[in-house]
């Protein structure tokens, strides 16, 4: 019968530092790893310094391969067979694992032996190991330099390893090492975009949402939580507060003049934000703000609007053209989601010439027409919040909201 993979073997990303964050980060990759395949309870796990090894017993292994490949801080992984630490039985599972795919390719094997005892060093393995799957195939030939195949072999005292497919890990930081942050979430391209590159720095997601019914839909709030439930598939659950900003977007429009109404509105959701944030241990706000795209991005604006608030602001796709983002969009899958038509609060109330050089002295000014502080304050406590799983949208919970 022709071999099966057995194992997958787990390379870490990034991993730097040393001591106790190296174990942190190897404890937090383990965990989220095993959070991503909880819908496999077959898998069972290992864990070394230096990899992890998951015994598939039988699971779907492309199933198993695609969820891997969301789990931050992977550099690699390999699907391998396992065999006793024995020459000859190495050589013919290793000719298995080569009849595994037969396109004809160019190859080499590699050996990692951490059994010293062994009585072959790791050139003489892979020489051995080489001719024999040459002798006994004919798709295969040697080339050491830029090979199209790989056979790793791993001999190590209790048993032997070899792999035949090796898959790219997501890299990055497995999320939660870094901390939390809270993701400014539209209904728009680029703050998913911007959220997934900062779950990659390892840092865990919440989402904030400002919603205005009735003039943002049912379907702007639904938007919201489908692009949640996609990010979900890097680290699972996610929080999404809603905020019920109505009141406090027409108390804007009533009193600021409607060149400043958009800057002003978006000093007040930062402000909104940073409250939600520091109530939930989040220790900065990111989102998709982007240089220079509409006239709350030029840097005058956005200097004026970081004024409002201390916490930091990360501002992940700010460098990025349009069309990066995009790329980025469709890459993870957001972007479908993101075109849907349903319009957001700053579509909405976007005021036909919007300033783009404010100042810090015009807009305060403007603020200082109405008493702003309770409802930023109300704004923060009655924002509701919902938990997103990967592949399960709720959506009854704020049928209240609208
Ligand atoms: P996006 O495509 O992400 O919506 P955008 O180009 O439309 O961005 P703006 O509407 O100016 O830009 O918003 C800039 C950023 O402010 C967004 O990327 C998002 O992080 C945040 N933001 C805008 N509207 C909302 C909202 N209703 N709720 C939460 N955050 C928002
Ligand atoms: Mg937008």
């Amino acid at each position: 019968m022709a071999v099966q993979y057995e194992y997958i073997l787990i390379r870490y990303g990034e991993l730097t530092t040393k001591g106790k964050n190296r174990k942190d980060f190897i404890n937090l990759l383990f965990q989220n790893t095993k959070q991503a395949l909880k819908a496999f309870p077959e898998l069972e796990y290992r864990k070394t310094r230096d990899r992890m090894y998951i015994d598939l017993h039988g699971a779907e292994e492309e199933r198993v391969i695609a969820r891997l490949k969301t789990v931050f801080g992977i550099h690699s992984f390999s699907l391998a067979v396992k065999c006793p630490t024995d020459m000859e039985t190495i050589k013919t599972t290793a000719l298995e694992v080569a009849k595994m795919d037969e396109r004809p390719r160019t190859f080499k094997v590699e050996t990692k032996r951490s059994d010293k005892t062994f009585p072959l060093k790791s050139m003489e393995i892979s020489r051995e190991v080489a001719g024999y799957v040459l002798a006994n195939t004919t798709h295969l030939s040697v080339d050491v330099r830029k090979p199209e195949y790989v056979l790793q072999v791993e001999v190590r005292h209790d048993a032997s390893y070899l792999m035949g497919r090796t898959e790219k890990g997501a890299g990055g930081y497995p999320v939660g090492v870094a901390g939390k942050g809270l993701l400014m979430l539209s209904g728009g391209i680029d703050s998913p975009v911007a959220g997934y590159l900062t779950m990659k720095r390892g840092v865990k997601l919440e989402m904030i949402h400002f919603a205005s019914p009735p003039y943002t839909s049912e379907q702007a709030q639904q938007k919201v939580l489908d692009l949640t439930e996609k990010l979900a598939a890097y680290a699972q659950p996610i929080k999404v507060h809603t905020v019920p900003f109505t009141h406090l977007q027409t108390t804007i429009n009533q009193y600021v003049k409607s060149s400043l109404n958009m800057t002003v509105m978006r000093r007040m959701m930062y402000r909104v934000a940073e409250g939600v944030a520091r109530k939930n241990n989040c220790l900065i706000l990111t989102n998709g703000e982007s240089i220079g795209q509409v006239a709350s991005q030029t840097l005058h604006s956005m200097n004026v609007i970081n004024e409002a608030i201390s916490i930091p602001v990360i501002r992940p796709v700010a460098t990025m053209d349009k069309l990066e983002i995009i790329d980025i969009a469709k890459k993870i899958d957001t972007y479908e989601i993101s075109i849907r038509p349903f319009e957001d609060c700053c579509t909405i109330f976007t005021p036909k010439s919007p300033a783009t050089r404010p100042t810090l002295a015009d807009v305060e000014a403007e603020e200082a027409r109405f008493e702003w502080e309770p409802l930023v304050q109300k704004c923060i406590d009655e924002t509701q919040a919902v938990m997103i799983h990967y592949n399960q949208v709720e959506t009854d919970e704020f049928a209240d909201l609208f």
